[in-house]
């Protein structure tokens, strides 16, 4: 089936004085309208750089795609020609980023800025404009929108910014939202305001989100599917229940076992030792190898392939099916 956004064994590689890392080794993931994909992955996991990917906005050079598919609605953004990536790119995909100090250009209003590209590229005169800003504005829920149209990014709360950022993201109608880390720089009850803001905005305009996250505890509530990535690579996939009830990789486990829980009594967190991989030299086998609690001398030579569990779920473990049964030690 033909899904709303699809990404196909993408790689991507960054060209470094020191080397090549391959810093997406392989990626595939599919998104429809109206759902949630969560995309969870430690910094340096790929999980933004596919994104930039989706929009366009890698360095390149020194990023390089050597070889991979971009579809949106069955068309493939890498090949198409540049005028119709552009319009794809503009319109029918956004994205919201983490820091929404600094996106948002302190000497213009918000609503000046939330209109900036109905005006450019939709055409719409300045009055029209302004109007469908004060619209975005109640959309994303910022209180008296009216009034504050032409108030300055620094007279908004962290909170009420992002809800500007996004009200920004909406003003072409995407299909695709794509939101990295939209929570981080804010404080944990705002987080889950933006977060609702976010289901809530995707449910009624039936957008297709993905969100990016390092943190599995912000998205549980509000995704349909996650994807964990590792090393450049989707190392598990899975509708949230299932991920959360029985996790079929090692490092997911460890992602899980992380979360603080408002049940558990003072018990301490487990944190995964060591850390993520150098990809200019990322460690043989399994890449999680080195930090893995099952590792065998099997996982140190041989790359464990994204292997099939049903019901969409995969794992790119040699021992999944040991994970799920609850046998691996
Ligand atoms: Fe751990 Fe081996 Fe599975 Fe990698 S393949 S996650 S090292 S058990
Ligand atoms: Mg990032």
């Amino acid at each position: 089936a033909q899904h709303l956004l699809e990404v196909k064994d993408l790689f991507v590689e960054f060209h470094t004085r020191d080397g090549v890392a391959r810093v997406i080794n392989g990626v595939s993931y599919h998104l429809d309208p109206g759902e949630t994909l969560a995309v969870l992955g430690e910094s340096g996991s790929g999980k933004s750089v596919t994104a930039q990917a989706i929009m366009g906005i890698l360095d390149m050079p020194p990023a390089k795609i050597p070889s991979g598919q971009i579809l949106y609605k069955g068309e493939d953004l890498l090949a198409m020609p540049e005028e119709k990536r552009r319009q794809v790119r503009g319109k029918e995909i956004a994205m919201i980023f983490q820091d929404a100090l600094s996106a948002l250009n302190p000497v213009f209003p918000v609503g000046w800025q939330i209109s900036e590209t109905l005006r450019t590229r939709a055409g719409m005169s300045k009055k029209d404009a302004t109007r469908r800003a004060i619209e975005l504005m109640d959309q994303v829920k910022i209180p008296a929108a009216k009034a504050r149209v032409k108030d300055y990014p620094h007279q908004f709360s962290g909170g009420m910014r992002q809800r500007v950022m996004i009200a920004m993201a909406l003003a072409m109608d995407p299909k695709v939202l794509i939101a990295d880390e939209p929570t981080t720089a804010l404080d944990v009850t705002v987080q889950a305001q933006i977060m609702d803001l976010l289901a809530d905005l995707r449910r009624d305009l039936n957008m297709g989100l993905i969100l990016i996250t390092h943190d599995l505890g912000v998205v549980a509530d509000v995704a349909d599917r996650i994807a964990v990535m590792y090393a450049g690579r989707i190392i598990e996939h899975a509708d949230v229940h299932s991920l959360y009830k029985s996790p079929a990789h090692p490092y997911t486990q460890g992602l899980l076992d992380s979360i603080p829980r408002l049940d558990s009594k003072g018990t301490e967190l487990a944190t995964i030792k060591g850390l993520p991989p150098n990809l200019l030299r990322p460690p043989t086998g399994c890449a999680f190898h080195p930090r893995c609690p099952y590792v065998k001398s099997v996982c140190t030579t041989s790359t464990p392939r994204s292997l099939d569990l049903g019901h969409g779920r995969t794992s790119a473990c040699h021992f999944a099916k040991e994970m799920l049964d609850g046998t691996l030690r």
